[in-house]
């Protein structure tokens, strides 16, 4: 169980810290980079020593992103002391990889938003009713009244607008969008973040092509899905948009993407249009997240991963 910690006691812990590594979840998006690299930023510009590691690639998609270089990925035989291990957008210690292993933090504090937050850390700061840990970062330093440059500006925007779908989803509340006005008060063009995050490489639109074609129906057309077979699977290629395809269509409540990592093993995509809370149906295969946007990884071969799917929706649907 964790102590729940109130913003400004999550700032003062951070203020406190000499050294500190910042972490986030695997299979990394816009929310776990931005927040967690416009932070890093920050505690830098303070004269701390932060580390920011990830037990996994980052997409070169997010290249774009400012100081996105000071990410690292861990090794195992490699022990990192530090005053404060930070988990952000990550809901529990399973999320981070060996990264738990290799940190050896006087405490631990994680700053999250899923409502699936497990409370593993000593110290947690949880909003579930943000739109992204992002927009808990603005929040941050709003009550702290921490000053952000252009850069770290950037940087939560992007967390924020890639866990709204660009404020479209239901996540967004009248706060995110005050904290994206201070954002674009520090300087940020939401025009030149738009363009590119729009824009897709050449590989990303041609493996669409290719994938488009499993699109498939089941429970009456209330459930929508794509799959992407191993032998089509390139971890350098990025496919976070391609599940849309599948919700964006009348009749559809759920859509799901799945993605053979490996083979027979399965990553779940689940997103809900409607009333349908897809944290449920992913914690029951180990996974979490959000109401309308959740994920997990299943060990069966494609054809039977998709089946327990179905199965699970047709119960909540
Ligand atoms: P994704 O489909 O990977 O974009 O994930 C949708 C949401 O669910 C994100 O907020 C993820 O952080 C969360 N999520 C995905 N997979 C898991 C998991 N295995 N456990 C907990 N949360 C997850
Ligand atoms: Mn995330
Ligand atoms: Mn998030």
């Amino acid at each position: 169980m964790s102590k729940e910690l109130s913003l400004k006691e999550v700032g003062k812990m951070l203020m406190e810290a000499q050294s500190l590594v910042l972490c986030f979840h695997v299979s990394p998006d816009g929310d776990a980079l931005g927040s967690s690299v416009g932070l890093a930023r920050f505690l830098k510009q303070q004269g701390k020593n932060v580390k920011v590691f990830v037990d996994d690639v980052v997409n070169d998609f997010y290249k774009f992103l400012p100081d996105v270089a000071i990410i690292q990925r861990p090794v195992l035989d490699e022990i990192h002391e530090a005053d404060l291990l930070v988990v952000l957008d990550a809901s529990s210690r399973d999320r981070i990889g060996i990264v738990g292993d290799c940190v050896k933090a006087k405490a631990i504090l994680n700053i999250d938003h899923h409502i699936s937050n497990t409370k593993f850390a000593d110290y947690l700061y949880l909003d579930a009713n943000a739109a992204a840990t992002g927009e808990i970062m603005c929040e941050l330093f709003e009550e702290m009244q921490w000053k952000m440059d252009k850069a770290i500006a950037t940087l939560f925007y992007t967390a924020i607008v890639m866990d709204c779908g660009t404020f479209k989803f239901s996540c967004t509340s009248a706060k995110t969008m005050r904290m994206a006005a201070n954002l674009l008060e520090a300087g940020v063009d939401p025009s030149d973040i738009a363009e590119v995050i729009d824009t897709q490489s050449r590989a990303s639109m041609e493996l669409l092509a290719k994938v488009l074609p499993s699109l498939s129906f089941a429970h009456g057309g209330k459930v929508g899905y794509l799959a992407i077979p191993n032998s089509l699977y390139n971890k350098s290629i990025h496919t976070d948009n391609f599940v849309n395809y599948a919700r964006y269509i009348e009749g559809v409540d759920v859509a799901f993407m799945v993605k053979e990592v490996e083979p027979g093993v399965i990553r779940v995509s689940l997103r809900s249009t409607k009333a349908v809370d897809v944290s449920i149906v992913a914690a029951g295969f180990g996974g979490g997240g959000h109401m309308r946007a959740a994920g997990c990884t299943i060990n069966a071969p494609l054809d039977e991963a998709i089946k327990q799917v179905l199965d699970a929706l047709g119960k909540v649907l």
